[in-house]
């Protein structure tokens, strides 16, 4: 594998640094760093301008086809244009949902309406979506989603509730995964259906995490009300888009964020450094290895995305997710060690955290969305190794109190 760019991608990569250098100026100065994970509160209204100046320029959606606004971009330039979003300390982007998600799910499984409506205003920024799967019996076990949508009058009406939906409190628009046959279980008889957030049907109430921010929301849908031609693929038939759109959850992103975690951990090696806890044997080996891991990561990552044109295959996918999880969970970890009881010291009182202290209690969430380490850890023992299947345990049996 040859790991430089080509002639092609070495002008794409000018072209993009220095547009980034040339626009992070003036009113989006002041943008740099802002909302990174756990912090994703800060600096809305400066980050939407961006995000809408991003589009009208044309560097949102790089890699949606030509037809639809995007660049077309190739894996490799998609790649690219991660790595040096996040070199250039960009802030962190506003529309994942719309841009990541929705919005080349839409190009495979939407109507001409659907994509003539909707993938624009994403492309410009200026419509923000959330993802409604989750519920408080449905995360892991997602086919277990109990919100039903019924046909009333030429619209779907909602009622049910979601929860962790990121980003619900500032989004126009949610795509939501629904019953919508009564009579069905498991994963038929659910329609992935487009709902405005913004009417009486919809109320959303953040939820505290660890960092003191609040991310993500429980979303209550009280006879909530859409358009009956906003389903996305067949009625019924959800479950096939609602997995699609799964498979484009962290794409080529990841190697933006590996330049991210490169940063972080330079900034932890620089802490060893100057507290002289870097002369500790334990955490010296433990830094090394922090800096291997992620060497290998960026490698095993650029290589299953070799000759990929689309999302990267499940059991790769899974491997990927538990690797990335799990080092910077531990690099969290590493963090506050290195620190020592200088890592019990906020930044601010009442609850301003210290960067290491962001990462170490908001890295605990990277091993479980997106699916926890648990079920990648399945994925791969039952695609990858051949194991027998996890064994199926009974509703009951689940909630049963330990003897
Ligand atoms: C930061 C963050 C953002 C999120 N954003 C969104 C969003 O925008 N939209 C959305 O719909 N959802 C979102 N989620 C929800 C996320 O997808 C779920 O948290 C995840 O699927 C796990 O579901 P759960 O929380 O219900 O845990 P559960 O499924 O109840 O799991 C609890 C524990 O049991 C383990 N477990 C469960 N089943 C098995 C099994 N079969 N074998 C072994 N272990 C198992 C899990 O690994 C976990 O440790 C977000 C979550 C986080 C943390």
């Amino acid at each position: 594998m040859d790991l430089r760019d080509s002639p092609e991608d070495a002008a794409f990569r000018a072209e993009a640094r220095a547009w980034l250098e040339a626009n992070l100026t003036g009113e989006f100065a002041d943008a740099r760093g802002l909302g990174r994970a756990g912090l994703q509160h800060e600096g809305r209204e400066l980050r939407m301008a961006w995000e809408r100046h991003l589009g009208m320029q044309g560097w949102t959606c790089v890699g949606w086809p030509v037809e639809y606004g995007g660049r077309g971009a190739p894996m490799s330039q998609q790649v690219i244009w991660n790595e040096e979003y996040v070199r250039a300390d960009a802030p962190a982007r506003v529309n994942v949902m719309g841009e990541g998600l929705l919005g080349p799910t839409l190009i495979a499984y939407g109507t001409d309406d659907q994509k003539r409506r909707f993938l624009n205003p994403i492309r410009w920024g200026t419509q923000l979506w959330c993802q409604g799967y989750s519920e408080p019996d449905a995360g892991s076990d997602l086919a277990n989603v109990q919100t039903k949508a019924v046909l009333e009058h030429g619209q779907w009406v909602i009622t049910g509730q979601k929860v962790w939906t990121s980003y619900a409190q500032w989004s126009d628009w949610c795509f939501v995964l629904c019953r919508t046959d009564p009579e069905s279980t498991r994963h038929h008889g659910l329609s992935y259906i487009l709902v405005p957030m913004d009417q009486a049907g919809v109320e959303v109430r953040p939820i505290r995490q660890l960092t003191g921010t609040s991310e993500f929301n429980e979303v209550f849908f009280d006879r909530a009300r859409t358009d009956s031609d906003l389903v996305v693929g067949e009625v019924d038939d959800g479950w096939r888009v609602a997995l699609a759109t799964l498979a484009f959850e962290r794409g080529v992103g990841i190697l933006g964020d590996i330049v991210g975690f490169r940063r972080e951990l330079d900034h932890i090696l620089d802490l060893a450094r100057k507290n002289g806890r870097g002369a500790n044997p334990v955490l010296r080996k433990r830094l090394a290895d922090a800096w291997i891991r992620l060497f290998i990561l960026r490698l095993n990552t650029l290589r299953s995305l070799t000759g990929v044109d689309g999302p990267v295959a499940p059991p790769q996918a899974s491997i990927s997710k538990l690797f990335w999880a799990t080092w910077h969970r531990d690099l969290g970890e590493l963090a506050m060690d290195v620190l020592g009881s200088d890592a019990l010291v906020g930044a601010a009182l009442p609850y301003e955290l210290t960067d290491p202290q962001r990462i170490f209690l908001f890295s605990r969430a990277d091993t479980i969305y997106g699916g926890s380490n648990q079920i990648q850890r399945n994925i791969i023992g039952e695609r990858v190794l051949g194991l027998p299947p996890e064994p199926k345990v009974p509703v009951a049996a689940k909630v049963a109190p330990a003897s």
